[in-house]
């Protein structure tokens, strides 16, 4: 994966940064995108401590301008993006009596259409290449539901589904486009979940713990290297086993 370069949203900690990481010691020249680009600085700045390329990227990913803007730098830096990996996202839980309309906006917006709108700028290069990866980073929740997660529920589910009708517009093109399902994974994200539930999740899963994002990272190597080009539109869970 030598000089590929690769696109990562929601870079600057957690799954993300580990993707980024995974991605540079392929050889990729990683753009790490996050809110604003000093969030994912530490991650460029770990790639390049390990003697990997990247750089750092500012975009809110709910926002075409911002993403059609640094979309352009990134390709004026780096060169035409063959890998892109849709990680960034959020949560604003609630149960759905007291969802507030701008709880499912935010997250619908900030984990869905931000896929649709990264996949459509980086479709130029990858078809003139007729050659891409692309791996949206969905969720367990995705697949099965979660009370007081209807927002990020539905979020990660269209996730699915988007990540199966790309792969069947663009399969002829050399592009695939798959889904990861992560399980319950140490990050900020899940920072707050309660003791109770840890304890549940460590029970539960035949992994008997909750996953690290250096458990994620390989798959999504993996899947955006061209060993994997034979696999389009699936959803791969990993969850130590949890939803078994
Ligand atoms: P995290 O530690 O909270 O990191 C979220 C990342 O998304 C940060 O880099 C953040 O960047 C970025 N981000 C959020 N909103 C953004 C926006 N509007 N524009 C640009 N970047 C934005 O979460 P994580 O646990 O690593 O989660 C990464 C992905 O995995 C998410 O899609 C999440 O839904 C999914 N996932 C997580 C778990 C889990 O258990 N942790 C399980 C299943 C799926 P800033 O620095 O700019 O905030």
């Amino acid at each position: 994966m030598k000089d590929q370069v690769a696109i990562v949203t929601g870079a600057s900690r957690g799954i993300g940064q580990a993707i980024a990481e995974e991605l540079a010691r392929r050889g990729c020249r990683v753009a790490c995108v996050a809110s604003r680009a000093a969030n994912a600085q530490s991650t460029v700045e770990r790639i390049q401590s390990q003697g990997g390329q990247a750089q750092a990227y500012g975009a809110d990913v709910s926002q075409v301008s911002q993403i059609e803007e640094a979309f352009s730098t990134i390709e004026a830096d780096l060169g035409p993006p063959s890998i892109l990996i849709n990680n960034a996202g959020i949560t604003r839980d609630g149960l759905l009596m007291r969802m507030k309309d701008d709880d499912w906006d935010a997250v619908i917006t900030t984990n869905l259409k931000s896929a649709y709108l990264t996949t459509k700028a980086v479709l130029k290069p990858m078809m003139k290449a007729r050659y891409g990866r692309i791996v949206n980073v969905s969720s367990v929740i995705g697949l099965h539901g979660g009370a007081g997660q209807a927002n990020y529920a539905a979020s990660k589910a269209g996730l699915i589904g988007l990540t199966m009708s790309i792969a069947k517009e663009l399969g002829s093109r050399g592009i695939t486009c798959n889904a990861i399902a992560p399980g319950f994974i140490q990050t900020d994200m899940t920072e707050d979940l309660t003791e109770e539930f840890k304890q549940y999740v460590q029970k539960t899963a035949p992994a008997g713990r909750l996953g690290t994002p250096a458990d994620i990272a390989p798959l999504v190597g993996f899947l955006a290297s061209p060993e994997a080009a034979y696999i389009t539109g699936q959803t791969i869970t990993v969850d130590g086993g949890l939803m078994l």
